[in-house]
């Protein structure tokens, strides 16, 4: 226990610090969320490498500077609602959930939504709503959202998503074809879209009706 808790303070510093996120209170929720207890038992031992995990069902946990990275360009200070599509291990939800008030997320595969609402309960994080359902539709009845982030790869930003934002809300998504994507900010403003490149990045296809087909 004490070991895991060591390795995560030395994964903020080497792999999330020394890349350039700065955000004190995102530093601070990826010091705190126990990374190792959202993966399946034999990789545990893994938890806290600079790199992707396998959770289950061909679905992959993002590499911890990719949690932290989509978490800061959400600019969260506490008060937002916030909708992740893609729940996984629950892991990303886990880190939105120490910085905001609310989150919404959905997940397609409900084999991976039971197991993720068993950790996030047993982890004691009250916050966290989920529904098993295709994301690429958002959560219309719980909609507006102050932040969206996106946790697999779309071939377009789905609108339902961006209607679902509120004015002035932020949304990360990764956007591209199904083996390599660019991570994209959007801000919502008055006069339309704002929309701004992060970095080139892996993750699974979002699949689903405004989404990849299987
Ligand atoms: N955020 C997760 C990692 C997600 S991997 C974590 O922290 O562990 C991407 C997830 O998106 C997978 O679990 C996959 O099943 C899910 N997914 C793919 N398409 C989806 C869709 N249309 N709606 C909801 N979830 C989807």
């Amino acid at each position: 226990m004490m070991a895991f808790e060591r390795e995560r303070q030395r994964m903020v510093e080497e792999q999330i610090m020394g890349r350039g996120i700065s955000d004190e209170r995102v530093l601070k929720a990826m010091r705190t969320v126990p990374r190792h207890e959202f993966l399946p038992e034999a990789i545990r031992g893994n938890a806290y490498v600079d790199q992707a995990l396998p959770l289950g069902e061909g679905q992959t946990m993002s590499q911890p500077y990719m949690v932290a990275l989509m978490t800061e360009l959400l600019k969260l200070s506490g008060t937002e609602r916030v909708l992740e599509i893609g729940t996984g291990s629950g892991y990303q939800a886990a880190v939105l959930a120490e910085l905001c008030e609310k989150v919404y997320t959905v997940e397609r595969i409900k084999v991976l939504a039971d197991k993720a609402r068993a950790t996030l309960d047993r982890l004691g994080y009250r916050s966290v709503a989920l529904k098993v359902y295709d994301g690429t539709y958002g959560w219309k009845e719980m909609s507006p959202f102050d932040a969206i982030v996106v946790t697999a790869g779309a071939p377009h930003v789905p609108d339902a998503l961006v209607e679902q934002l509120r004015e002035g809300g932020r949304m990360v998504i990764p956007v591209g074809d199904r083996y390599g994507q660019r991570l994209i900010k959007m801000v919502k403003t008055a006069g339309g879209v704002i929309t701004e490149q992060s970095v080139p990045c892996v993750f699974v296809p979002l699949i689903g009706n405004h989404g990849w087909k299987e």
